[in-house]
């Protein structure tokens, strides 16, 4: 066995599960891993190398006894610190959630340490998920381990799971949680050369997630390939009593049902998404993709998204909307942070804990979630909002009467230099312009690498599908996988 960190989930399980190595040694060479390049990418907030082999002794334990052995067993992953974890910090990567130790555990992450998975660490991300860069983050910004050829200029791992994309990508864990409300899974892993899937919203319980924006939040698997994301998300996935909008349906065997023959599919290229001035290299990508699934069977047809391009507007009326009321919780009495001025009274201690505790971004989205819940405006922008989202919902059934799947680029560029964006945050916000239409209609999508583009960078193509039909985004995705052959990893410079 050559290096056990370059393993993914499925050589990991299987190597366990055949004695090949143990869950322990396994657990060790992550763990040392982490401790080696953390301090240089501050992927993870804190680490937990104890809880990682806690869980492989369990896992070696039951091996040892004959027991059946999770879809998970021994994989030692990393844990967006959006997750409540008990007895671990969890922080939304907020100043406000600071030395926050949750009592319970999340849904999702309690499934997959039920599969026999293990924690190295809780990952540094997008302040309550906000952002495109992972500069939002109130424990700095998270490198990633990709540069651009002969310059090193550290670059976003994108947001907002970049801690996620940035650790799976350099190797220092074997799979992590993301979630994604506009974006947040698919472009951190078309930035860093690696698959991630957001599945149908519902599929994944929302207890004990952080909220951000309830309606689009949903949890998903940032993963080496297109079979790892399949079997995390198998674990991750299913119906949960303590989540009011969880889908009661089984959960398919998502891993055993991968195929990459697409004869007689479907799939869609939208018209509308070839943008003016769309950046050659993510064109010639796509152009790639649409090659690739011709020859995997699938049948390429044109169709029209025609309200895509109302999409980002939408989404930036609804996700700060329900943002500002999911974020009223923080006001110094129940979690977190309390700031408490000499003498002062109830609302001067909200008013002095959530200046010092939210971050600019955070603070601009709060303002404009309320300006267009206010009394005077609701109506001129959230009820109109909410229209628009219901066309652009319709625009995909009417496609999907069509087509299967719908192919697209994830991102309209590679990764940028961290700082480029920051002042801007309209030019930030259109990193999503590809990935939000399918999360405001709460469709399963995911991204897989399909090459570097010319400076050596990674860049993704993006697959959605209809309601309930992970299935088949991940087989369209695992023709392209198979097909692009992508193999590149960063050089290892950290
Ligand atoms: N970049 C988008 C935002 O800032 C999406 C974030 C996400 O999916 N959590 O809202």
């Amino acid at each position: 066995m050559s290096n056990l960190t370059d393993l993914g989930i499925a050589g990991i399980r299987d190597g366990v599960a055949s004695g090949e190595f143990t869950a322990t040694e396994v657990a060790t060479a992550f763990n040392a891993a982490v401790a080696q390049a953390n301090p240089v990418l501050n992927a993870y907030i804190v680490t937990t190398p104890d809880h990682a082999l806690a869980a492989a002794a369990k896992v070696d334990a039951a091996r040892a006894a004959g027991e059946t052995l999770g879809a998970m067993a021994g994989v030692p992953i990393g844990m967006k610190d959006l997750f409540a974890t008990q007895g671990v910090q969890t922080t939304a990567a907020s100043h406000i959630l600071e030395g926050f130790v949750p009592q319970y555990e999340s849904t999702v992450s309690q499934k997959l340490w039920d599969a026999g998975a293990g924690m190295l660490g809780k990952l540094n991300l997008d302040q309550f998920a906000m952002g495109s860069s992972n500069e939002s983050s109130a424990f700095g910004r998270v490198i990633s381990p990709w540069r651009a050829t002969g310059e090193t200029a550290p670059r976003t791992p994108g947001g907002s799971s970049g801690g996620s994309s940035a650790a799976v990508a350099a190797r220092i864990a074997a799979a992590a949680t993301g979630t994604d409300t506009g974006g947040s899974i698919r472009q951190p892993a078309a930035y860093t050369g690696i698959s991630g899937i957001k599945p149908t919203y519902g599929r994944c319980s929302r207890w004990g997630i952080v909220a951000y924006a309830s309606s689009l939040d949903q949890a998903g698997a940032m993963a080496h390939d297109v079979t790892d994301c399949a079997i995390m998300l198998g674990a991750m996935a299913g119906f949960d009593a303590k989540d009011s909008t969880s889908l009661d349906l089984p959960v398919p065997a998502w891993a055993e049902g991968l195929s990459d023959d697409l004869r007689g599919l479907k799939v869609g290229i939208p018209r509308e998404y070839r943008i003016d001035g769309l950046n050659a290299d993510v064109a010639k990508g796509w152009d790639d993709g649409i090659a690739w699934l011709k020859d995997a069977g699938a049948d390429i047809v044109d169709i029209s998204l025609p309200h895509t391009k109302y999409a980002l507007a939408t989404y930036y009326i609804i996700a700060p909307a329900e943002a500002s009321s999911n974020l009223a919780r923080y006001d110094g009495v129940r979690y977190g942070l309390r700031d408490l001025p000499d003498g002062a009274g109830l609302q001067d201690m909200y008013a002095a804990t959530r200046a010092a505790g939210f971050g600019a971004e955070v603070k601009r989205r709060i303002l404009i979630g309320t300006y267009v819940l206010s009394a005077g405006y609701y109506d001129a922008y959230y009820t109109q909002a909410q229209k628009v989202r219901a066309l652009i919902s319709r625009d995909f059934a009417q496609a999907f009467e069509q087509v299967d799947v719908i192919l697209t680029p994830t991102a309209p560029t590679s990764a940028f230099v961290l700082g480029a964006q920051s002042d801007d945050p309209l030019e930030m916000y259109l990193n999503d312009v590809f990935s939000v239409p399918a999360s405001l209609a709460g469709l399963p999508s995911m991204s897989v690498p399909c090459g570097l583009d010319r400076h050596g960078l990674p860049l993704g193509l993006h697959l959605a599908g209809r309601p309930f039909d992970e299935q088949g985004v991940l087989n369209a995705g695992l023709a392209i996988e198979r097909r692009a052959a992508f193999t590149a990893q960063p050089t290892k410079w950290w």
